[in-house]
């Protein structure tokens, strides 16, 4: 499993647990509204619950839906990234040594490289 794969997986998992989180505040925030109709702190309480509840479901939504994102792109972005990361190291075609992009001539035998 690759950087890439990791950071995706936590996003989801973290996305996942905040909208849990959120939609658990947001009941109970509502309930705390319909509870204590009779007491004006409960309803103030239960705004607040419930907005911060909201607010997590919000997020979590986003950092769900963007990790999901992230793979559904796995095809194009993501494997050109990895892609680039590889790109940068060239394979002399001659002796087969490792050589640096933008480097005319091999290091190891002196064959001129193709750009
Ligand atoms: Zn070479």
């Amino acid at each position: 499993m690759n950087i890439i794969e990791k950071r995706k997986g936590q996003l989801k998992g973290f996305g996942i647990i905040l909208l849990f989180i959120g939609v658990a505040a947001l009941v109970g925030g509502i309930l705390m509204i319909a509870l204590g109709s009779s007491n004006p702190w409960m309803i103030i309480g239960g705004i607040i619950v419930g907005v911060l509840g909201l607010a997590g479901v919000i997020v979590g939504i986003i950092f769900t839906w963007v990790s999901s994102a992230v793979k559904a792109t796995h095809g194009s972005i993501a494997e050109e990234n990895l892609a680039i990361g590889t790109v940068n190291i060239h394979k002399c075609e001659n002796c087969g040594a490792q050589v640096e992009e933008g480097v005319q001539i091999c290091k190891k035998c002196e064959e001129n490289l193709k750009p």
